[in-house]
């Protein structure tokens, strides 16, 4: 039976039963993506050569949602003292590992979320840098009976009126094949999306923020937080390298967020995913990709130089939860995913049966779910002055930017989450944490 003794798996020598050994913080040696494969020069950034003893405000996590919401609590005027702590490299979590899609679910939030993102990377002169592109992208179904039912769910949503359907545009099962190149296709949906390099546009956003003054240390894990707050209200964030005392933190720590904030060790899990870059050679027939794809549980994203990022294989490996949940292993791949995509391309997209396509690179990333699939953010219950924004459910492109806003809101100005813009489901609550059930558990019992 799966459940929650496979939370720690046997990769990570941990005790099923231990809050003492949670799965941890991130490995020190990650194996490199096509993403990482370009050193930055802020990789190993430390604004002083030591701690400082005391901040205004600690966020700990280097990933975008650290960065961005830093950078949202900066851009006021009088900006607090901030002090951002990562583990290893700055951006070497789940950010690093995936090229952005973005795509218009959760509504008008996720569409607006998409828009958001061009305006930041323009306004901080970051488009060419990050590779920054909207384009469309397009979801294919495989399965008879699961396009028939979305298609169904497409037309109902379309009558209902309640929702903005103008950017969504259906390929029925006639056209389906021809229009989205993927073999076998019963139907596609494609709508606005944008891609960029996660990497770059976040090094290029805290390159900007370094301007205002955080003080950001690379390769420093936050060991512990003290259990209670001091006299003053403060609490006490403990590295390696020295401790600092300060009345908010921030746990921008994704799959990670457990092993500091044990109560959530029910409702946010580390989740391994695959991801590989398949390039055909020089002169090649294969079709130039423009769109990016979603393929049963595989997606890709072209580049303009033609090769292709193809992340999933979870048809490989979903059978042998130790491989894939509750694992913070990042520093090596399995070969069923590995062997996955061998001749992907060849097999799945018309035209490209004689491309010579070869698979380049493989690379695994953490990933952080959350048992009910929604991202937790908001005030840390029962922590006065702790908050938290995790677990985006492999789809934190589309949504962190502007719940990086809204927290920003709380977080300075003392917003209440109702008030930040953003949906009601994401709101961490002692209820959500609690919850016994987990539908992220039962999807492959
Ligand atoms: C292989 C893969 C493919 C993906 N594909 C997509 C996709 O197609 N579309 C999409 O929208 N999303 C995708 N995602 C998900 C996306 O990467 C995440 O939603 C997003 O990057 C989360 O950003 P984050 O800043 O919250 O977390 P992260 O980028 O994981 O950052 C968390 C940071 O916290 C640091 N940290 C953790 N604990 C500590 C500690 N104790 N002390 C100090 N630092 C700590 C970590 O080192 C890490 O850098 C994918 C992820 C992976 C791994």
């Amino acid at each position: 039976m799966v459940g929650t003794s496979l939370r720690y798996s046997k990769t990570d020598n941990v005790p099923s039963n231990s809050t003492a050994q949670l799965p941890s913080r991130p490995q020190s040696n990650p194996i490199p993506s096509f993403w990482t494969s370009q050193p930055q020069p802020l990789d190993d950034h430390r604004s002083t050569p030591t701690l400082p003893p005391s901040a205004s405000i600690v966020i700990i996590g280097g990933g975008f949602s650290g960065i961005a919401t830093a950078y949202h609590l900066l851009n006021t005027p009088n900006p607090p003292s901030i002090v951002l702590l990562e583990a290893r490299k700055i951006c070497s979590g789940a950010t690093a590992m995936y090229g952005l899609s973005a795509a218009a679910e959760l509504a008008s939030f996720e569409a607006v979320n998409v828009y958001a993102v061009k305006e930041l990377v323009e306004k901080e002169g970051l488009r060419e840098e990050c590779e920054f592109q909207v384009t469309r992208a397009v979801d294919v179904y495989l399965d008879e009976a699961h396009a028939r039912q979305t298609e169904e769910a497409y037309r109902e949503l379309m009558g209902c009126g309640g929702v903005d359907m103008r950017d969504i545009a259906f390929v029925s099962r006639k056209d389906a094949e021809k229009v989205s190149g993927v073999k076998g296709a019963h139907c596609a949906f494609s709508f606005t999306a944008a891609h960029l390099w996660p990497l770059k546009f976040i090094h290029g956003l805290l390159r900007q923020l370094l301007t205002k003054g955080p003080n950001v240390q690379a390769n420093t894990p936050v060991t512990s937080i003290s259990p209670a707050p001091d006299a003053h209200g403060n609490w006490t964030v403990h590295t390696p390298r020295g401790s600092i005392s300060t009345p908010k933190v921030i746990y921008a720590t994704n799959a990670y967020t457990c092993a500091l904030l044990p109560s959530y060790a029910r409702a946010i899990t580390p989740i391994r995913g695959f991801c590989s870059h398949i390039a055909a050679p020089r002169g090649s027939p294969a079709p130039h990709l423009v769109n990016t794809y979603a393929r049963s549980y595989d997606y890709l994203i072209p580049r303009t130089d033609g090769s292709i990022v193809v992340g999933g294989a979870r048809q490989r490996f979903w059978h042998a939860p130790e491989h894939w949940f509750g694992t913070v292993r990042d520093d090596k791949v399995i070969d069923e995913a590995v062997s996955y995509f061998d001749g992907y391309m060849q097999r799945h997209f018309r035209g490209w049966e004689d491309s010579g396509a070869k698979t380049e690179n493989v690379w695994t990333g953490i990933l952080g779910y959350s048992a009910d699939y929604m991202p937790h953010v908001g005030c840390v219950p029962g922590k006065p002055g702790q908050f938290v924004i995790a677990a985006f459910n492999g789809h934190g492109m589309p949504q962190i930017l502007l719940s990086t806003k809204g927290l920003a809101k709380m977080v300075g100005k003392g917003v209440p989450f109702e008030e930040t813009g953003m949906p009601r489901i994401f709101k961490t609550t002692k209820e959500r944490i609690d919850r016994k059930d987990s539908p992220l558990e039962e999807s492959f019992r």
